[in-house]
């Protein structure tokens, strides 16, 4: 059994193939995926997907890369937070590669996620890109280490990573560790805790090899779970029990 813990089957292009995707999942013993929020405006489809679908999860937050939406403040935040259903806060970080000029505004939506995540005891689904050195300085100035919480689709440097597992966080691997040309992720892949790793497509994006530029989707996800197996030698068994354990362990799911 395996578990995809960051997709988006809320986007339009995978809604429409939504009975689809949910069999390949089922026929790849894809048991669980997390869907996670990018916005305010589009988390009621999140949420209905979860509401909908025993083994789909939802998260609450605003991905950094949106600028023109909804800004949440903390309250609003632990109000949609509340729901039984949503079991993380974000996608939440920073995005410097989309926003070259490292605008204050990511800094300070970032925050307020970390303050919600203290507030609601959940953990923090956190992206980073181009970005590490705040990522990781903001969440030690508020203290993300309480809540804890996941570094979503890890492509930083084993320093990074470092970091962020002192903190207590966990490290989620997407389809691009099985990318040919990632060699330092795989190395990173390699020296992660297996008690500390997590699996995800990110879909729609960043499908795995032998899927590579096609629509992701979270019955891909073995594929990430066998590569990094193939990786650390041993049987993706062990990834997949494993994986699976740290996701119901991190998002408190009985
Ligand atoms: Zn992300
Ligand atoms: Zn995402």
């Amino acid at each position: 059994m395996f578990v995809d813990s960051h997709c988006h089957l809320d986007f339009p292009e995978l809604t429409e193939r939504q009975d689809e995707i949910l069999a390949l999942m089922a026929q790849n013993a894809v048991s669980l995926a997390l869907c996670v929020s990018v916005k305010l405006e589009t988390f009621p489809r999140v949420l209905a997907l979860a509401e909908a679908h025993p083994h789909l999860y939802a998260s609450v937050g605003v991905h950094p890369d949106n600028q023109e939406c909804e800004e949440p403040d903390v309250d609003r935040l632990l109000a949609l937070a509340a729901h039984p259903r949503v079991v993380a806060i974000g996608e939440t970080g920073l995005d410097y590669y989309w926003h070259k000029d490292r605008p204050e505004w990511q800094r300070v939506r970032f925050r307020t996620h970390i303050q919600a995540a203290h507030a609601c005891n959940k953990p923090l689904i956190i992206h980073t890109r181009d970005s590490a050195d705040d990522t990781l300085r903001l969440m030690r100035e508020e203290k993300a280490s309480v809540p804890g919480g996941v570094m979503h689709c890890f492509t930083e440097t084993r320093e990074v990573a470092e970091a962020a597992l002192d903190m207590g966080f966990y490290i989620s691997f997407s389809g691009i560790v099985t990318f040919k040309n990632a060699k330092a992720l795989k190395e990173v892949a390699r020296y992660v805790p297996l008690d500390r790793m997590l699996i995800e497509t990110d879909s729609p994006y960043l499908a795995p090899v032998p899927h590579r530029g096609k629509q992701n989707e979270p019955g891909f996800v073995k594929h990430v779970a066998e590569h990094i197996a193939e990786l650390r030698g041993v049987p993706v068994e062990t990834i997949a029990r494993q994986t699976t354990d740290n996701f119901m362990t991190l998002f408190d799911i009985v």
